[in-house]
């Protein structure tokens, strides 16, 4: 099987490459644009294997992205490339609507005019798995959780963008028959993740002993899933996900920010002790505009149905997590360099 994975050289896609290439024996065809999110250190661990390629291609150019399609003929796509801050989309959002809607468009209608031109058998067998967020269902109270029936309700510009690129998903299998389905996923950690998300950005902090910035009152919940629970469940929805369905993705760990700052602090105590206790360095900042309180997955469809669970705890995954960055840091350091340095983003002139 040889499949296209869209955002491959980013945190989850990378995973995910990893993941079908070492664990799964499958071709993949990486398609990435190598925004500034992108590492292709990522993709190390697989670079030298004759099952993975790499072709640098924005997903919005429709020519290349057609041509593509028609060199590697693919068995299925997975879709993750996207603007994927919400912090960025707030001071710009243009290019979340370029990447996110448009780029998915331009995939669906590439997929369309491949899956017209297949023969039966591989047309019925492909699937195009559209990878999109719990956010777009907006915020909940303390109570509930989202389903695959919540309505959508984003409160971000990147939330919006990728709840209309679920729409187009969605409008594309029940127009033209493309054989979509439709992913949200919680909050993902684990190892290369771009420092500009909440968890390496405070290990990188802790670990260089500045100020761990807790937006608000640090009261907002999210529910973290390790990256490669989730590499395993897009793997298992590409086997045996029905077209058309629509599986929510979380690890049932939902943790105030706060709380996940904190034990980042603990876990830096315990492993360079000189420099503690960190939870000192933690400072209350502007809350983000529109910030979402809280986010909680009902899983509960994927795990039944398909037969994944999550096999990481928080407690598990963020102690790896911490150990990852603390040995890693010639993979991290070059981006701290040279493309963000943990400066705030996302906050409106006063
Ligand atoms: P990321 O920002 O780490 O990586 C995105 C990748 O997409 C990068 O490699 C980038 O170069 C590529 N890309 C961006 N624009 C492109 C374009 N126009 N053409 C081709 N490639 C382009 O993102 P991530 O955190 O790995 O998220 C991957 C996907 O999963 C996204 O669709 C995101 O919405 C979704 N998702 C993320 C999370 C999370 O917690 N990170 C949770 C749920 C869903």
């Amino acid at each position: 099987m040889r499949i296209f994975v869209t955002g491959g050289a980013g945190f989850i896609g990378s995973a995910v490459c990893r993941h079908l290439v070492r664990d799964l024996g499958l071709d993949v065809v990486v398609i990435d644009k190598l925004t500034y999110a992108a590492s292709l250190a990522s993709l190390d661990p697989i670079r030298n294997e004759p099952s993975y390629r790499l072709e640098t291609v924005d997903i919005c150019d429709a020519e290349a992205i057609g041509r593509l399609f028609e060199i590697y003929k693919p068995d299925g796509l997975i879709h993750l490339a996207a603007e994927s801050h919400v912090d960025r989309s707030i001071s710009g959002s243009k290019v979340f609507l370029d990447t996110n809607v448009v780029g998915t468009f331009t995939l669906l209608e590439a997929a369309r005019a491949y899956l017209a031109g297949l023969g039966r058998q591989k047309a019925a067998t492909f699937r195009f798995i559209h990878v999109s967020t719990d956010e777009v269902f907006g915020s909940l109270p303390d109570e509930g959780f989202f389903t695959e029936t919540t309505a959508y309700d984003p409160s971000s510009p990147y939330s919006a963008t990728k709840a209309a690129s679920d729409h187009l998903a969605k409008a594309w299998f029940r127009t033209y028959g493309v054989p979509v389905i439709i992913t949200n996923c919680s909050n993902n950690y684990g190892p290369y993740q771009f420092p500009e998300k909440l968890i390496p950005l405070m290990i990188l902090k802790g670990l260089e002993g500045s100020a761990l910035p807790v937006y608000g009152d640090g009261r907002n919940t999210r529910d973290w899933l390790f990256v490669e629970d989730h590499a395993r469940a897009l793997a298992s929805v590409l086997d045996k996900g029905q077209a058309g369905e629509t599986y929510n993705v979380g690890g049932r760990n939902e943790q105030h920010n706060i709380d996940v700052v904190r034990r980042i602090c603990h876990i830096l105590d315990a492993m360079r002790p000189g420099a503690g206790p960190h939870e000192r360095l933690i400072a209350y900042v502007a809350d983000r505009p529109g910030h979402d309180l809280r986010y909680a997955i009902d899983a509960s469809k994927l795990e039944t149905s398909l037969g994944w669970c999550a096999r990481e705890t928080f407690e598990s995954g963020i102690e790896k997590t911490v150990e990852w960055y603390i040995e890693r840091q010639d993979w991290w350091e070059p981006l701290r360099k040279r493309v963000y340095s943990g400066e705030r983003l996302g906050l409106l002139p006063a």
